[in-house]
């Protein structure tokens, strides 16, 4: 580790001018936390929950499951941890569940859509997601949101286990913020809607670009319209933040974007409160928004979000932040 990330470990993230943002990890399984931690995380942004259920001939049990949160809620001691609930489909398989082949996967039964169709799976997670909430500080997450239906559905089941759960004698706790991945279009349009009723958003921009620039995050061949730095979704993610602002929320990043060095100074500049990303990407973040000004960032806002191409939004930043 280069000395100069390492001395910024135990330290909170401000930018050149003060402003303070977190820097949280994404993990996959319990034992990703040491890394977090040894890297100076400041939170969980995404806790991908699919390798619970993934490489096994049967779905994880509530007790599975409630081990798994408790254990990583325990380690990171109070600190922010977000939990993303179930997200097959698409590029995620899960060979015990049967799930019909179709056409287009990545356009089709996956994630919350899964969920809220097959409660004997997502009922046995929430409740142990609920029954974990009182060992940290937990925030749940549902993924591929495309409407608020979907959203109140999910919640009232939250909701609902949440009220069995206190009936049956468990503890659950009264703090657990409710949000949502913002990664499909529909839902980023809307965020204003949405920024009502949720508690926080994540912007999840693997998703996000793949379904805004209608290009397959998987295929080679069209991977020239994979665009983080596209004006379109700049604007979209501006959207989002400033919908969630509006209402007192705040919002992440859990996509790969989070922790780009092109991105982080635009998404500093936007007023992204959270950057989620791989451990190992935390403290060269940190050193980069050390020297960044957050008051300069936001002054180039409105020029960057009405430029025509990728092309010209990295060349501005890197001449603005060389
Ligand atoms: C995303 O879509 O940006 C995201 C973080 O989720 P995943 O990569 O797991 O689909
Ligand atoms: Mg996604």
């Amino acid at each position: 580790m280069k000395q100069e990330w390492a001395k910024l470990k135990d330290e909170p993230t401000f930018s050149e001018d003060g402003e303070q943002v977190e820097l949280a990890a994404n993990i996959g399984t319990p034992d990703d936390v040491e890394g977090v931690l040894a890297n100076g995380g400041e939170g969980i942004g995404l806790y991908r929950t699919e390798f619970l259920y993934m490489g096994k001939s049967q779905l994880p049990t509530e007790e599975e499951q409630f081990t798994a949160y408790k254990s990583v809620l325990e380690q990171m001691e109070g600190k922010p941890v977000v939990v993303r609930t179930l997200d097959i489909g698409g590029d995620k398989e899960l060979n015990y569940l049967d799930l019909p082949e179709e056409l287009n996967p990545f356009l089709g039964f996956r994630a919350i859509r899964f969920c809220l169709e097959n409660e004997n799976v997502f009922r046995p997670q929430l409740r142990a997601l609920l029954r974990a909430s009182v060992y940290g500080n937990l925030k749940i997450m549902f993924p591929m949101i495309a409407t608020l239906e979907e959203f109140r559905k999910a919640k009232a089941i939250l909701m609902d286990e949440k009220e069995s759960l206190l009936k049956e004698g468990f503890e659950v706790s009264n703090d657990i913020e409710v949000g949502i991945m913002v990664e499909i279009p529909s839902t980023a349009v809307i965020a204003k809607q949405f920024a009502k009723e949720v508690d926080f958003f994540s912007i999840g921009t693997n998703d996000l670009i793949q379904y805004t620039m209608a290009a397959d995050r998987m295929n080679e061949q069209v991977s020239y319209l994979y665009q983080p730095y596209n004006p379109a979704i700049l604007n979209l993610i501006h959207t989002v933040i400033e919908a969630a602002h509006s209402e007192d929320k705040w919002v992440g990043m859990c996509g790969e974007m989070a922790g780009d060095s092109i991105a982080i100074p635009i998404l500093l500049g936007l007023g992204l409160d959270e950057f989620s990303m791989s451990a190992t990407s935390i403290l060269p973040a940190r050193t980069q928004l050390r020297k960044l000004s957050k008051e300069k960032m936001v002054a180039y806002k409105d020029k960057i979000l009405s430029m025509g191409t990728a092309e010209e939004v990295v060349e501005f930043i890197k001449e603005k932040t060389e």
